[in-house]
């Protein structure tokens, strides 16, 4: 097909090209790839569930007590027990009365956000959003308008404009995946209950990783089901398998069963997935350490990182308060700005065998083209460190490229 052939060319003239590498063994801290070994510093297995022997074990199981695949859309013949059963259980994790399950994250945002609004309604989005969420808008036909990335008071301001009940739906992350910076949940959630509408959080990145329990981020802010009424997860960052799902009350999930085109018209996902998952959701509950071992990581790169004086977002820059700070994200972007600068300093990490991806628009805004490091509970300290030693000895021409 050559006309694609001109578009390709311009794509890779603008550092714009995005390639697929090949791994050769399991999710982890080190991976095999390219006939050599790496560090990995840019998977969302935040918990370091993704290989761990029980949930492997698990999905094995599932297999041989459900088969491969589910052979049919929920609504058919395809919703298993094993689907049942997570759905019971991630109802009670995140304290809604119901959990609907769903085949991907992205499947989740343009499933609800399309059957929740439609021609003629308004939705207000927090700049930043995830380009699933943008895309439920735009599926859905209602007119979006996005507020400054984390501003509540401009949230506020819009919604104030429009009258109480105008907006349909505010949309938000919890933990925005790009930046690693939380929204302010709690006043979100009280404007919106101010004017009538409702809130809806995708928690892709705060799943597992904040909150007592790994509740996510609305569990951080202590936040109830009145106050995000939508809630969406996935299953495929924290929790270490694949899928999502959205909890929230028995109407809203009866409405979705009812509603939601991409729940409807989709093969539901292979049950011994969400066998495993119920496992792996069993472990991010009560493997407390998994979460104070990131913690403890995130601290001791920030430490590092502060020292070498790296591109991180100004909020990381500052020496931490004390006790009570908020808990890190387990998410460092190191801001390059130009997508050239940005493949550099990932060249430059490869060379000495460590992984991480350029992050370049448009999954990021222009000029904010950066490398996104992520964490993992399964990480090891000296990992840490090799990772802090070989941005120091970028660091010189970190600043000077
Ligand atoms: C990853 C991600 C999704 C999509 O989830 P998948 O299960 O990978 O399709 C949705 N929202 C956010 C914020 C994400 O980071």
């Amino acid at each position: 097909m050559k006309e694609l052939a001109g578009t390709l060319h311009r794509l890779r003239r603008a550092h714009r090209y995005r390639s697929r590498r090949v791994l050769d063994g399991a999710q982890g801290p080190e991976i095999a790839m390219a006939g050599r070994r790496w560090l990995n510093f840019c998977s969302n297995d935040y918990l370091g569930l993704a290989a761990d022997a029980r949930v492997v074990a698990a999905l094995r199981d599932g297999a041989a007590r459900f088969g491969a695949g589910s052979g049919a859309a929920h609504l058919v013949c395809g919703h298993g027990a094993a689907h049942h059963r997570l759905e019971e259980m991630l109802a009670d994790f995140t304290g809604r009365q119901r959990a609907l399950l769903f085949s991907t994250g992205y499947m989740a945002n343009l499933g609800v956000i399309s059957a929740l609004a439609g021609r003629g309604d308004d939705l207000l989005a927090d700049r930043l959003c995830h380009a699933s969420l943008l895309d439920g808008a735009l599926l859905s036909r209602a007119r979006l308008r996005r507020y400054p990335h984390l501003d509540a008071a401009a949230l506020d301001e819009a919604l104030a404009r429009d009258g109480a009940g105008r907006i349909r739906l505010v949309i938000t992350e919890g933990v925005f995946s790009m930046d690693g910076d939380m929204a302010p949940l709690a006043k979100i959630a009280r404007q919106c209950r101010a004017r009538d509408t409702w809130l809806m959080v995708d928690d892709a990145h705060g799943l597992g990783v904040l909150g007592p329990r790994g509740g996510g981020t609305t569990a951080h802010f202590g936040l109830s089901p009145q106050d995000v009424p939508v809630l969406v997860g996935t299953l495929g960052k924290a929790l270490g398998t694949a899928g999502a799902f959205v909890a929230g009350d028995e109407d809203l999930v009866e409405y979705l069963i009812q509603h939601a085109r991409t729940y409807l018209y989709t093969t539901a996902l292979p049950p011994a997935v969400a066998h495993a998952t119920c496992t792996s959701l069993t472990l991010a509950r009560d493997e407390h350490w998994r979460r104070d071992r990131l913690q403890a990581l995130c601290r001791r790169f920030l430490h590092g990182a502060r020292q070498l004086d790296l591109s991180l977002p100004p909020a990381l820059q500052a020496e931490p308060a004390g006790e009570n700070d908020p808990p890190l994200v387990p998410i460092f972007p190191l801001l390059a700005g130009e997508d050239a600068r940005a493949l550099r300093w990932s060249e430059a990490l490869a060379r000495r065998g460590i992984l991480v991806t350029a992050i370049r628009p448009p999954t990021v805004p222009e000029g904010s083209a950066r490398l996104r490091i992520t964490l993992s509970a399964a990480h090891h300290e000296e990992h840490v460190d090799r990772l802090l030693d070989s941005l120091a000895q970028l660091g010189r021409s970190l600043h000077e490229s």
